[in-house]
């Protein structure tokens, strides 16, 4: 949600809120409190290697706001992690939950950790050592992590189960993100990618534009994209003109393009876990592959960024056609600043990074659910759901937008902050 800029995350952050905080007129000591995270805990741990020798590594955890509910935002193993960067992806997800409104606060965590660097067993051995410094302070009611970068939902297993030993009983929900079987959900694997086209669906409804008529260029490929591509099709009938993806071996990006419509179930099938689509097969199955930026300069109605931070800048920009209508923020801050003024000038719908994605996060909330009446639900049942309640923030925002005479990313700020100000009045906080 940052990008090309000169602050710190969490000061990105914070200038957020204060720009939407202003917008709503809220009480300058309420904005006070949303401006710094409720808890932050630091550790450093111990944690033996393979090798015998032991080794130090430093974890975050920040309960940002829990006004509405127990904390909740994945643990990042990275070995560039920093406090801030915890703070900052914090306090989004204190606005994502709310946004989507579903009642839990904000939290998120991680490790200064390379995880490609050790062995399963280390890994293992690291993830049930920051349950040993944290058990206390987390928990179904208080705070749930789940997975995100360098975390999987093996070590999600683990460190339930390391949880479950210190408290003595079967809580599965003290995390998300596990695997079906082991207290996963169905349907978390295409939540994201689900709820961004329920987005899709919802803003084409308010532009009077036929789906089937509509078209997607989409960058990435991993498992946001796959799902986008894949439920476009499925759910809207609408065509994929095109998805992109890193190649590893080439060490630069593709675009694949197919002029009948990309056949996402097809390019999922030689795509590896990396999302790098095998150029090879591709090929002899008649897709052209183009340069890395050609998925932004096709005639689509929806551009879909689904890979990284920072896709869309001020130099590139220009490249996106007069067809296009709506940008559906499928990855984290794909836009930079400069490039959403420009596009917005130009009278493109957007839909704001952590109200489009925020499908993954609402299926995890219904994986807690689930794990705490310790009864499932079928997929149907959960994407039922999940389309309700996407729809139902789409449109939310929607009509602050509009009332508010804002853009679509403030009105998200605003809807969400406005959600948590009242809880905390509510409870008497402020
Ligand atoms: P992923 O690692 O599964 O896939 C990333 C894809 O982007 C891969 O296909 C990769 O090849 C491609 N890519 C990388 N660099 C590229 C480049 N320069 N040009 C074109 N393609 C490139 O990741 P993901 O889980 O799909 O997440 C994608 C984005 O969505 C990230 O910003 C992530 O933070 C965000 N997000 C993901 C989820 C989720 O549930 N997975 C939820 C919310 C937000």
């Amino acid at each position: 949600m940052a990008g090309g800029s000169t602050l710190n995350s969490f000061q990105i952050a914070q200038q957020q809120l204060d720009k939407a905080a202003a917008a709503l007129g809220l009480d300058p000591q309420v904005t006070a409190v949303l401006r710094e995270p409720a808890r932050t805990f630091i550790l450093n741990f111990p944690v033996r290697m393979d090798d015998g020798s032991i080794r130090v590594f430093r974890g975050y955890r920040v309960q940002y706001n829990d006004a509405r509910g127990p904390a909740k935002g994945g643990l990042r193993f990275h070995q560039d992690e920093t406090l801030d960067d915890v703070k900052a992806l914090a306090a989004w997800m204190t606005w994502k939950c709310a946004v989507v409104d579903i009642p839990l606060g904000g939290g998120k965590g991680g490790i200064q950790v390379d995880p490609s660097t050790l062995s399963e067993r280390e890994k293992e051995r690291l993830c049930r050592g920051w349950i040993d410094q944290m058990w206390k302070n987390i928990g179904p009611r208080t705070d749930v992590p789940a997975p995100d970068v360098g975390t999987t939902p093996q070590m999600m297993g683990w460190m339930m189960d390391e949880y479950c030993k210190r408290v003595g009983e079967y809580t599965p929900g003290v995390i998300t993100g596990k695997l079906v079987g082991g207290g996963g959900s169905l349907g978390r694997t295409a939540a994201t990618g689900f709820g961004v086209v329920v987005n899709i669906r919802e803003a084409l409804k308010v532009l009077k534009i036929d789906p089937k008529k509509s078209t997607v260029a989409i960058q990435g490929f991993g498992n946001v994209a796959q799902y986008v591509a894949r439920r476009f099709v499925e759910l809207l009938d609408g065509k994929v003109l095109c998805v992109s993806c890193w190649d590893r071996g080439d060490k630069k990006a593709y675009t694949f393009t197919k002029d009948t419509g990309v056949d996402a179930k097809f390019l999922q099938s030689i795509t590896d876990q990396y999302g790098t689509v095998d150029k090879t097969k591709a090929k002899a199955a008649g897709y052209v592959l183009e340069d890395a930026d050609a998925w932004l300069s096709k005639p689509a109605t929806i551009v879909v960024p689904a890979a990284l931070g920072n896709a869309i800048t001020a130099e590139n920009v220009g490249k996106i056609q007069s067809t296009v209508k709506v940008l559906a923020e499928g990855a984290n801050g794909p836009t930079v600043p400069e490039a959403e003024a420009a596009l917005l000038k130009r009278g493109i719908t957007f839909i704001p990074d952590f109200l489009c994605n925020s499908g993954g996060v609402t299926c995890s909330y219904f994986e807690q659910v689930q794990n705490d009446m310790n009864f499932y639900w079928t997929e149907d049942e959960v994407n039922k759901r999940l389309d309700e309640k996407m729809s139902t923030a789409f449109h939310a925002v929607y009509e602050m937008s509009q009332k508010k005479n804002v853009d679509m990313r403030i009105a998200a700020y605003m809807v969400a902050i406005e959600r948590v100000a009242s809880a905390m009045r509510m409870r008497g906080w402020v």
